[in-house]
Parts: C-alpha cells; sequence; structure tokens
C-alpha cells in the first residue's frame, strides 16, 4: 500500500497528466485545420482534416519560394507525408505556379481543376499548363458545380463536406455554358463580361459539423452575382477567404453580405489586392468580427488595413509567415492564430444570430 502522504502527492499529478494527455488526445482527433500560407499576393491554402485527409487550394508562383513554403507548413507544421488533393482553382500563374516545383518536395495524390484550356488564352501562361500536365500525367480531374470531393469521415467525428459551388463560370444549378451575366434582380450591378480565368475559378464551401468556409479563389463579380441571385446557393457562412485577395473587380457586396462571415481573411500581397473598397465592404458587415491579412497593404493608409495584431507580415520584406485556423467540436470555436507573432483569438462557430 502507498503511504497517504505519498499518496496524496501522486494522486493529482496522475489526474493532471491523464487529462492533459486526454485533452491533447481530444484535440488531436476532432481539429479541423486551415492554413493560410502566404504566397505574396497568390493564393495557397492548406486544409488537413480531423481525420488527418489533406487539401491544398492553389499553390503560388512559380520557383522554389512559394513551393518551399508550402512544403515546410505541409511537412513542419501540419506533419503530413503527402497532399491527398490538390485544387487549382483557376489557370494563373499565382494559383498553379508552385505545383510543379512542389510536387518534387512532397508527394500528391489527386489533382483537380476546372478543365485544360481548350485553346490558348492571353492570360493563361502555356509553359505553366505544360509543366501542370507533366506533373499530373493525365491524372486530373475535371470539377462541375454541385461535384463533391469525397473526404473521409468518420462515425464519432462531426461530418466534413467538400462541395463545388461554381467553376468555369457556372454556378450550382445551372446548365452548362451559361451566360456569365444574368439580370436576376435590378438593385444588383452588373460589370462587363470577365473574359479572364478568374471567372472560371473553382468555388467551393467546406462544412465540419456547424462550422462553415467559402474559398471562391478568384472568383469576379458577375459570377459573385449568380452565386446568390436568383437563388442562394451558399448560404451563410463562419469563415470567408476573401476572393481575389481582395481585389475590387472581386467581392461584390451582394455575394459577400450574403455570406455574412465572422471573420475573413484577406491573402493579399504588400502591393497587390487588399483593395480599399472591398475593406469597407467586409467592415461594414453586421457580423464581421474580426478582418485578417497576409500582409500590411503598403499602397493604402491605416484605415484601409486591419489593425497591426491581426496581419501576419507587416514589413514587406518577410519571413512569409502563415496564418493558421483551428476548428474545434467539442467547444464549438475556431480559433485563428499567427503563431510568428504570438497571436491567437477564438470565435463561437455556427451562430446565426
Ligand atoms: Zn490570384
Amino acid at each position: 500500500m502507498i503511504p497517504s502522504t505519498i499518496n496524496k502527492v501522486i494522486a493529482p499529478l496522475v489526474a493532471v497528466a491523464s487529462m492533459l494527455f486526454l485533452s491533447d488526445s481530444i484535440v488531436a482527433a476532432k481539429t479541423l485545420d486551415i492554413y493560410f500560407i502566404d504566397v505574396e499576393g497568390g493564393a495557397a491554402t492548406l486544409i488537413v482534416t480531423p481525420l488527418g485527409e489533406s487539401i491544398l487550394v492553389d499553390s503560388g508562383f512559380p520557383g522554389d519560394r512559394d513551393a518551399g513554403r508550402i512544403a515546410r507548413v505541409a511537412r513542419d507544421v501540419a506533419h503530413l507525408n503527402e497532399i491527398d488533393h490538390y485544387i487549382t482553382t483557376h489557370w494563373h500563374r499565382d494559383h498553379v505556379g508552385g505545383i510543379a516545383r512542389l510536387a518534387e518536395l512532397i508527394p500528391v495524390r489527386r489533382y483537380y481543376d476546372h478543365g485544360l484550356p481548350g485553346a490558348p488564352a492571353v492570360d493563361i501562361p502555356p509553359e505553366l499548363i505544360e509543366a501542370y500536365k507533366k506533373t499530373t500525367q493525365g491524372r486530373n480531374e475535371a470539377l462541375r458545380a454541385g461535384d463533391e470531393i469525397k473526404l473521409r469521415n468518420a462515425g464519432t467525428i462531426r461530418r466534413l463536406r467538400l462541395e463545388v459551388l461554381a467553376a468555369s463560370g457556372v454556378v450550382k444549378g445551372e446548365l452548362p455554358g451559361a451566360p456569365q451575366i444574368r439580370i436576376c434582380n435590378p438593385n444588383l450591378k452588373v460589370k462587363p463580361e470577365d473574359k479572364t480565368d478568374n471567372a472560371n475559378s473553382i468555388a467551393f464551401v467546406l462544412s465540419y459539423g456547424g462550422f462553415r468556409f467559402f474559398d471562391g479563389g478568384d472568383l469576379t463579380w458577375n459570377v459573385e452575382n449568380k452565386l446568390v441571385c436568383p437563388r442562394d446557393v451558399v448560404g451563410i457562412v463562419d469563415v470567408y477567404q476573401v476572393d481575389h485577395h481582395g481585389s475590387d473587380t472581386s467581392n461584390n457586396p451582394a455575394l459577400v453580405n450574403s455570406l455574412m462571415p465572422r471573420v475573413a481573411i484577406i491573402n493579399n500581397g504588400a502591393r497587390k489586392a487588399g483593395d480599399p473598397g472591398t475593406f469597407a465592404t467586409l467592415k461594414a458587415l453586421p457580423r464581421i468580427e474580426s478582418i485578417y491579412q497576409l500582409h500590411r497593404n503598403v499602397l493604402t493608409t491605416e484605415n484601409d488595413n486591419t489593425p497591426a495584431t491581426y496581419i501576419a507580415n507587416e514589413k514587406e520584406d518577410c519571413q512569409g509567415d502563415f496564418i493558421k485556423l483551428s476548428v474545434d467540436q467539442t467547444t464549438r470555436t475556431f480559433t485563428v492564430s499567427i503563431a510568428a507573432r504570438q497571436i491567437s483569438r477564438s470565435y463561437r462557430m455556427g451562430r446565426r444570430d
């Protein structure tokens, strides 16, 4: 029998140790993590599900810098040995540019896009398409609005779902070849037809229990309109990855107001996007609690930037620090953190008030 004095000392320690172990394993088993990797005004969003399945959305610019940053976060921070799913939202160099190099640094299992370009286009660099074809070896799959990327789910974990809501300029519920401009409400403004590949971006909602996240690539104004008019096919979200790096050619208030996010994350560069009009639209949202930026926009004023504690990279010459979002179903909260700056803040998920 253990003497009672020793027991008094040991018992609480054992209890604390087992609690730590328990809470650690619960968190590890149930957190959905999303990393917004700084690729200097491009896009690279890495999603890791509670079961460890990974989805990378876009791969930044060509060259070593962005592929290196993505591989570092994937391997060293998220502890991944491979990327299970890789989505190219559209064919611009700041989105598809890094994949050829990245695939040399970490294995990529499945590739998705909105379909290879049928004809040369001025805004699609042919060498990037060639590099993509060489990397994918024909294993790429074209996604259409309404498609789902099937993710692994386990009985004890809240359901995860990734649904494509727009691709190739067509939104869920429309027929293939639907025109980009649809006048559905006289109060909604349209813009001249966007003939760039931005309008073809894949847009999706990732949902996990009551949590919802929207990533629309570089979707522009007219297709954004169609997502909410005549029928809202998106609904309210908790977190909005701000379209097109926060450009004012995108972020149609019709869509942004309808998404009604609690948190917005802008993957802008120091001198790219994060525009004042978009910032004003976000700031005016009734439910908004925080706006995060990957970079301070050095071209505008303090008033057009979020407070310093919500910016991952203050200096133009930066280390490429990322923003991490972590969704915890046990507490029904999600936490946004900038580890390099020891900044972390939690939010309630799913509230619709
Ligand atoms: Zn872009």
